[in-house]
């Protein structure tokens, strides 16, 4: 059978663009490939969330005629008035909605996709590691012995072909593993050990692993040295007492004492930033926190998530579980940022993003997609705060950015 160029480029990429490039259904493990040589990401494990699959003919059905009978009977269980912030979400959810039914048919209607999706995320193969148990940063960082805990980085032999464990180990480096800025030149993948469990870290990758209290000290001396894409998803409260057991969360007052003005780079920095449902959380943004990181020029996408069998993964219109969250994007030092280089300031093509979401919380790597809007010169400067993977030439910080970077989560080219 004979594919299209979008979809050959997509299985290279991790790209595919629908609806005239509004809409992109992305493949987080193709976007994540790009940071790797000799190591590929498992796509067992990062599609390891299990969906209860939809009848198909009611996936159409339900993209084409969104069911009257639902609404209708919703509206009969909600007698009462919806209080002021109720409807502000509601009017926010009015705008979204037209927008992500049209991006959801025009996903469904690509055929060629929705026939590889299945494959997509079953995969049989043997990933690398995975005997010991998974290290808990969150606790190991805040205990006393913190400062102690070192992790060893081995650097491979450049050419010679000997096959002996020290070839391929020399220069092995060990240094602290909290507080501590580690960075490598390396362009291939640097292995590293940490307490019996092995870690791939991605070329030229740096990262600090530490709370809130030391991001300071990655304010760079000089504000050209900054930084000029800032990715941020901030372990917002949730509000459901379901969601405690996978990370700790930080009152809202707390994001705006993030330096992110100051990690921006002079001549200008994209920001983005991952943001959940909640109304208050809007407002927050809208009024306090970028104003406080001196963000403008905002442009507003959604995250759409979908099930391998194409559906939504729940009911677009249920209240408090919307199947899509938003990610902002603005600009700090607006002013500097030379037009010349920047000829799409408004980003209207990156508006819905879609795909199958992996384990809770996770998000699809952004560096391709927002590529050609980050301002300043190449080779730009990129960085995520709390972060919980690392990307070749990024500096990622947060209290555990090395926890999908352990080997049970790759596997061997
Ligand atoms: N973007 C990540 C991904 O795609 O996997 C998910 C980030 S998650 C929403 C928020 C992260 O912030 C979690 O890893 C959490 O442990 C971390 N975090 C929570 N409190 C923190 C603190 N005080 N200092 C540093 N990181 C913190």
């Amino acid at each position: 059978e004979r594919i299209s160029d979008e979809f050959k480029s997509f299985l290279d990429s991790g790209i595919y663009r629908l609806d005239g490039s509004k809409v992109v259904f992305v493949d987080p493990v193709r976007l994540l490939n790009d940071s790797y040589s000799r190591f590929r990401i498992s796509p067992s494990s990062y599609y390891s969330r299990s969906f209860q699959s939809t009848d198909r003919r009611r996936v159409v059905e339900e993209v084409n005629v969104p069911s009257i009978s639902k609404k209708k009977r919703k509206r009969k269980k909600t007698p009462r008035d919806l209080n002021e912030r109720e409807k502000s979400a509601e009017k926010r959810h009015q705008e979204a909605r037209s927008l992500l039914l049209k991006a959801h048919r025009a996903f469904l209607e690509a055929a060629e996709l929705q026939t590889f999706l299945p494959k997509l995320v079953k995969c049989v193969e043997f990933s690398r590691g995975g005997e010991t148990e998974e290290k808990n940063f969150i606790e190991l960082g805040s205990c006393w012995q913190a400062p102690l805990y070192e992790i060893g980085l081995c650097f491979p032999k450049s050419n010679e072909g000997e096959d002996s464990w020290l070839a391929n180990h020399v220069g092995r480096t060990v240094v602290p593993l909290f507080n501590n800025l580690i960075s490598h030149e390396t362009n291939d993948e640097v292995e590293a050990e940490f307490n019996n469990s092995q870690y791939i870290l991605p070329g030229r990758s740096c990262f600090y692993m530490s709370d809130l209290r030391q991001i300071r000290n990655l304010i760079p001396a000089k504000s050209d040295q900054g930084f000029n894409l800032i990715v941020i998803d901030p372990p917002w409260e949730n509000g459901s007492a379901r969601q405690k057991a996978a990370y700790p969360t930080l009152p809202n007052r707390y994001f705006l004492y993030l330096p992110v003005k100051e990690l921006a780079h002079a001549e200008g920095a994209l920001v983005a930033l991952w943001m959940t449902n909640r109304e208050k959380l809007h407002m927050f943004v809208e009024k306090d926190l970028f104003p406080a990181w001196g963000v403008t020029n905002v442009t507003l996408c959604y995250w759409l998530k979908v099930k391998p069998d194409g559906s939504l993964i729940g009911e677009l219109d249920l209240f408090h579980h919307r199947p899509y969250e938003y990610l902002l994007l603005g600009y700090i030092n607006m002013e500097n940022i030379d037009s010349e280089c920047m000829p799409a300031v408004n980003l209207e093509d990156a508006r819905v993003i879609i795909s199958i979401p992996g384990v809770h919380s996770r998000k699809p790597a952004l560096g391709k997609l927002l590529w050609d809007h980050i301002p300043g010169n190449k080779p730009v400067k990129c960085i995520e705060l709390f972060a919980r993977e690392l990307m070749a030439g990024w500096t990622s910080w947060g209290n555990e950015p090395l926890h999908f970077q352990d080997s049970r989560y790759f596997v061997e080219k």
